[in-house]
């Protein structure tokens, strides 16, 4: 095998990339991991990951994931930084340029999430990191004593909500419709903290401020088509997430929303291909299930060379 030759490619660091990275390292593939940023994916955006076997009481997002990569260490697992921009199959081997350079793998496993989708809305993209946010987490202690706004009716956007609180003096919570996506546990945990208010059947329309940052947000309510501007100093948007998948587009089959389509064993169309956790079709996004995938796509890749030199 030629020194640039791996056996296997992972491309993301999240859960599910550091769980198949794990496998196929104890299993002694020859493997390399390509992150683009910053190893542990979405749940280092996250404060405290509750529904996670194994941790009573909760356990930080980037906690764990500092366990997921130590655990990921002990095997050898090499990791590598640098964008991914294409894929390209030759047949027995799969060549990715990563920041223009060739990485040659005999099997792929692409885990490279989600991020967070934009509002699209007047106002959005000029006041990103000036009042803007997509990370309560990240940004939420800047907005002390101050009223923040929150877009969205899913898990994130109620665990963002509650940890909001800490900081800012009043926290909305701004959904389009008139029921939360949300879980019931984190839908009484909203009810029960005065500092949130739900504005239900409502949308933001537009971000406004000035050069010192956002002021407001023009809001409507999506029944009475009445608009009002809500006084604001801070504007998270938690409105799901959007594949990170389009540079596969022309070599892999994707559904309507971008998402990598494989069979239960995380095969993608293109043998040798394998895709694992929020990147891929599937109904329940979680860390369990992303180690799950990534587990199922490491036995499947170690499977798939086997059946190679057969
Ligand atoms: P999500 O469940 O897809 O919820 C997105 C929310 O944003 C929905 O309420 C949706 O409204 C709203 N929305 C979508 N597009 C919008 C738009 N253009 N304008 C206004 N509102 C819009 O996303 P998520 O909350 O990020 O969760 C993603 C996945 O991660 C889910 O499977 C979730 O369960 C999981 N998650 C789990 C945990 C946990 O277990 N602790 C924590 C975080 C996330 P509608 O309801 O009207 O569609």
């Amino acid at each position: 095998m030629s020194e640039n030759l791996y056996d296997v490619a992972i491309i993301g660091g999240g859960p599910a990339g550091l769980t198949a990275g794990l496998y196929t390292s104890r299993a002694n593939l020859k493997t390399l991991l390509v992150e683009r940023m910053i190893m542990g994916g979405q749940v280092m955006t996250t404060t405290k990951v509750e529904n996670y076997p194994g941790f009573p009481g909760g356990i930080d997002g980037p906690d764990l994931m500092m366990r997921f990569q130590e655990h990921c260490q002990e095997f050898g697992l090499k990791v590598d930084y640098g964008e991914v921009e294409n894929l390209v199959d030759e047949g027995a081997e799969k060549v990715l340029t990563v920041d223009g350079k060739k990485v040659r793998a005999r099997a792929v496993i692409i885990t490279t999430g989600a991020e967070p989708r934009k509002l699209d809305i007047p106002g959005e993209k000029e006041f990103t990191g000036r009042g803007v946010s997509y990370c309560a987490t990240c940004d939420g202690a800047f907005f002390r004593n101050v009223p923040v706004a929150i877009v969205g009716g899913g898990d994130t956007a109620a665990e963002e909500a509650l940890f909001l609180t800490r900081f800012a003096s009043k926290v909305y919570l701004i959904h389009r419709r008139d029921k939360l996506r949300a879980t019931s546990i984190l839908q009484d945990r909203l009810a029960a903290n005065e500092k949130i208010e739900i504005l239900w059947n409502t949308t933001v329309e537009r971000a406004e401020g000035d050069p010192s940052g956002l002021q407001a947000a023009q809001i409507r309510n999506v029944q009475s088509g009445e608009m009002r501007s809500l006084s604001l100093q801070g504007l998270f948007v938690a409105i799901g997430v959007v594949p990170k998948a389009h540079f596969l587009a022309e070599i892999l089959k994707l559904d309507d929303e971008g998402y990598i389509l494989t069979d239960a064993e995380c095969r993608t169309s293109l043998p040798g291909v394998f895709a694992a956790g929020d990147v891929r079709k599937k109904i329940l996004k979680q860390i369990a299930t992303a180690v799950g995938d990534g587990a199922v796509a490491a036995i499947m890749a170690e499977k798939y060379l086997e059946d190679l030199e057969s």
